[in-house]
């Protein structure tokens, strides 16, 4: 039996397919490619390139390969253009999971888990967020996950599937091995752009706002390491087929950094100068954001290993240090 992995070639999602192949798992890859790289796909792993709104190309998939589990990490991300363009998000995120249900269900496989977002929360009244707080997104984007955590919690209870959503909080860093890391084409995350900016490929990194109500006055957010968030979803996957429940779980290191101290770890680890601007606020963003992540611990017995915010920045920096323009196969071609 294979583990589905769609959107393996993606930042997260080729982390994990890394992680099941270690295991001794057998792993199906489906990816469009429309954000993933190619160069991301492990080599042994099983690759469809497809879009999960196909349905008779996804049909194809499940009837050839026997399916068993199901990781969906295959939506877009990205805050601000799910704002410019609403219909876009809901199209490949919520229409995408529901096709996928669909043939999920004719195809009667049990277990699916759920790459969701703290976006979900929107701005918090207090912090740690707990999975029980209200959840109110700010942005398409978090609507968007939103719903498709709905869809499925529907879908599972009529059809008998099991899921777990995963609320992740922000990841950070990369392989030790440094063979895959983070490359998203525009970038907009905060640790590979500090890199990009160290490594001389931006003139500097521009701090979105001073004046938050936090002790420096810059956004404060929870990174946590992308293999210990990996992990989560091994064990997740694994409590499901033991007979687990359907749950969520937030995923974050229950630390919160702010922007400048971010800076202020890159600096060190890199032993750049990294020139830092300030700018105006970024629209939708919540002032601080740290999650309770006890009851993934609890119940899922994760114990993330890479939690010092040094280890996160120095993975990111292996990666981004020896692969400064990417993935390869992409360079001229996004
Ligand atoms: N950020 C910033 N400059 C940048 C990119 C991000 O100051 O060029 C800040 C952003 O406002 C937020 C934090 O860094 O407070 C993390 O942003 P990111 O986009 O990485 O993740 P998000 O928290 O939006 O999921």
């Amino acid at each position: 039996m294979s583990v589905l992995v769609l959107g393996g070639a993606g930042y997260i999602g080729s982390h994990a397919v890394y992680q099941l192949m270690e295991e001794g798992q057998d792993v199906v890859v489906v990816d469009n490619l429309e954000t993933g790289h190619q160069d991301a796909i492990h080599p042994e792993a099983t690759f469809y390139q497809g879009d999960i709104r196909e349905i008779t190309f996804l049909r194809e998939v499940f009837k050839k390969e026997s399916i068993d589990a199901v990781i969906h990490f295959a939506a877009n991300s990205l805050v601000g253009e799910s704002m410019d363009k609403p219909l876009k998000y809901f199209d490949n995120n919520v229409h995408g999971t529901q096709v996928l249900l669909k043939v999920m269900v004719e195809h009667d496989v049990k277990y699916i888990v759920f790459s969701s977002t703290a976006a979900i929360y929107g701005e918090p009244e207090t912090v740690p967020i707990t999975e029980l707080m209200p959840t109110i997104p700010t942005n398409a984007y978090g609507e968007t996950k939103l719903t498709m955590e709905k869809l499925i919690k529907w879908t599972s209870q009529a059809h008998g599937i099991s899921y777990t959503s995963l609320r992740y909080f922000n990841v950070a860093g990369a392989k030790q091995s440094a063979v895959i890391g983070e490359d998203h084409r525009p970038e907009t995350h905060l640790v590979p752009i500090i890199l990009q900016a160290a490594l001389e490929k931006r003139e500097s990194i521009t701090i979105f706002g001073e004046d938050y109500d936090t002790p420096d006055g810059t956004c404060i957010r929870d990174y946590v390491h992308v293999d210990d968030l990996i992990s989560a979803h091994l064990l997740a996957l694994d409590y499901l087929k033991n007979g687990g429940k359907s749950d969520i779980f937030n995923l974050g290191s229950s630390q919160g950094f702010s922007v400048k101290e971010m800076i202020d770890v890159a600096r060190k680890v890199t032993g750049k100068k990294i020139p830092a601007v300030i700018g105006p606020r970024r629209t939708g963003d919540p002032s601080t954001l740290i999650a309770s992540s006890g009851k993934a611990r609890q119940i899922l017995g994760w114990r993330p290993k890479r939690t010092f915010i040094q280890q996160i920045m120095e993975d990111a920096w292996r990666w981004h240090s020896t692969h400064s323009d990417g993935y390869k196969s992409d360079v001229n071609e996004k």
